[in-house]
């Protein structure tokens, strides 16, 4: 493995990034830095972010531009306001014990009175985002005449993000002696058009295979119904207690909505996208940053670029259309070598996507299944015991405290005691998964239904007190439920007909409907009485249903004759 020294860096520069911790380059770093250091030829850089692809090119232009010349020599222009601080933050840290230079970060959003003030300080590396470079270029205020270098960092980013003509402009108003260093982390037709037009011959470097993406992440997805996918979440999250997570929504109207749907179950949750004011993205950053925040739900453009330390999770709670979007995605976790998981929760219609991207990938996401109620209960209730194992105990300071606690507990078992003192907290957990339903599509777990029918559910399952017994058969029971229940016959899926009660299935959407209509309705006097069913429950409630109705008498002569139907 070389070392930096030996790709051609200053002394001064090497010990300067040594300190940060840098003692051997990465793979792009070591293809990058010789050929850059000459100042001499373009470059075009497949690379993903989180492969050193920053001090790549940084560490070059600390090298090129001189310290006591005021003018702009070097621009680099990302796609967001967080990867150009970014930036600015790294060629900071590098240049530090090295040069004296003045690095100006501008983006939009936030004052440009005190960019401007900055860039006229004099700025000899400017880094931007497209937008507001353009603006502070039709003021006068930046002058783009001197530079030497222009790097363009993730640039597929920018041209999926519909900067193509913004660059097209700011690269036409730099010296045609300007040397351009591209990076991104694919390569489409639009990508390959700007090294086409603004380069002459650029090398060209890769590491990884194209598109391949960070081996270290563990591509994963689960299948579920589309109306599951926030359950599914929960859950998910429920059993990774030590998740740190940047959770994805295609809209920013669904990052919020999910963003408060989890502040309001009790999640430690925030939204960011674009809706939100600078201050309010700025706050939600830096409490993620410093992992205060456990959940980021967020919109593919509010999240690019975001390099925060290991974020154990991505998750997709949809899939996106463009693979970029999901390398983008995916690549927030297992960065500077540390291993992740991107875990897609996705419904039938969306298999295909997955499996384009494993194709582009060339990896295989593993299916993983949504943990049923019982295994979250279980495993919350082992984290519980773990945690009364470890804890220490302040023996001195407790031991005054004890015998009026021995008196109160005198009575229990020492079973009881632990049941009681495990329910404090596991409570909340076992009533909210009591009746839950497993949310796997596909191959199922622990989940029979009734004789043995283990196709899936499309829809809610709903028990009715009136089967074979009352003379139905499922013609009858079907014209029953439409009648009353005023749905159309395809909104009822499959009749499971018994002795003194049914199951039927029936879409979601008119469940509450249907329940609603049937109150009050009697078949030969008796009230029918209509149950929404959770699988789990029915394993349990059904024999004593069964044993309940088969006590009672036989109806036979099934009349549609019925009173207090209720008016409309
Ligand atoms: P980047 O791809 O530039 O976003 O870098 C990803 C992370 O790796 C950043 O946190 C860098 O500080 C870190 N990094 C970059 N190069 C090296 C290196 N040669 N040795 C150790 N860490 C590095």
């Amino acid at each position: 493995m070389k070392s930096f020294e030996s790709l051609g860096l200053s002394g001064q520069l090497v010990e300067s990034i040594r300190q940060l911790g840098f003692e051997t380059p990465t793979p792009i770093q070591e293809k990058a830095i010789p050929t850059l250091l000459e100042g001499t030829t373009d470059l075009v850089g497949l690379a993903q972010t989180g492969t050193g692809k920053t001090a790549a090119f940084g560490l070059p232009l600390l090298e090129l531009v001189e310290e006591n010349n005021r003018a702009t020599q070097a621009l680099v222009i990302a796609p967001t306001r967080e990867l150009s601080v970014q930036i600015t933050n790294d060629l900071e840290r590098f240049s530090a014990a090295y040069k004296k230079l003045n690095i100006v970060t501008v983006y939009g959003g936030a004052s440009i009175r005190e960019q401007i003030i900055k860039v006229k300080r004099g700025a000899q590396i400017i880094v931007a985002t497209p937008g507001r470079l353009i603006d502070l270029l039709s003021r006068k205020v930046v002058d783009l005449a001197s530079v030497r270098y222009v790097v363009l960092d993730e640039a597929d980013e920018m041209l999926n993000m519909g900067f193509k003509e913004d660059i097209d402009e700011i690269l036409s108003t730099t010296p045609d002696t300007k040397k351009v260093w591209l990076f991104s982390a694919t390569m489409p037709r639009e990508v390959r058009e700007i090294a086409s037009n603004y380069m002459h011959n650029p090398e060209e470097l890769s590491v990884g295979e194209r598109n391949r993406g960070n081996e270290n992440i563990d591509h994963q997805y689960i299948l579920v119904d589309d109306r599951d996918k926030y359950l599914a979440l929960k859950r998910f999250v429920d059993n990774t207690p030590d998740i740190f997570g940047v959770i994805f929504c295609r809209t920013k109207i669904d990052t919020q909505k999910v963003a408060e749907h989890l502040i309001k179950d009790g999640y430690n949750a925030d939204a960011l996208h674009g809706d939100l004011s600078q201050q309010q993205r700025d706050r939600v950053m830096k409490s993620f940053r410093n992992k205060t925040l456990q959940l980021l739900v967020a919109t593919d453009v509010a999240a690019r670029g975001i390099d925060v330390e290991n974020v154990t999770h991505v998750i997709h709670l949809n899939m996106p259309d463009e693979m970029e979007f999901y390398t983008h995605r995916s690549g927030r976790t297992a960065r500077a070598g540390k291993k992740g998981i991107s875990l897609a929760i996705i419904s039938k219609k969306e298999i295909g996507r997955v499996q384009q991207i494993e194709r582009s990938l060339k990896r295989k996401f593993t299916k993983v299944m949504v943990p049923t109620g019982d295994e979250v209960c279980q495993n919350k209730l082992l984290a519980l015991v773990h945690k009364v194992k470890q804890v220490e105990v302040n023996e001195e300071e407790i031991d005054s405290f004890l015998p009026e606690v021995y008196h109160e507990l005198r009575d229990l078992s020492k079973e009881d005691i632990i049941k009681r003192f495990a329910s404090i907290e596991f409570n909340r957990f076992l009533e909210y998964y009591r009746d839950a339903r497993d949310l796997n599509k596909g191959e199922r777990k622990n989940f029979e239904m009734p004789d043995g029918d283990d196709r899936y559910l499309t829809g809610d399952r709903v028990f009715i007190n009136v089967g074979k017994m009352d003379g139905l058969e499922k013609g009858s029971l079907l014209d029953l439920l439409c009648d009353f229940g005023e749905v159309d016959k395809k909104a009822i899926g499959k009749i499971d007909l018994k002795g003194a009660y049914s199951f039927f299935e029936i879409e979601k959407k008119f469940t509450e409907q249907v329940l609603k209509n049937f109150d009050g309705v009697e078949v030969r006097g008796r009230k029918v009485r209509l149950e929404l069913t959770q699988p789990h429950v029915k394993k349990y409630s059904e024999k004593k249903k069964e044993r309940f109705y088969s006590a009672k008498g036989k109806h036979s002569d099934y009349g549609r004759k019925t009173k207090g139907r209720p008016s409309r």
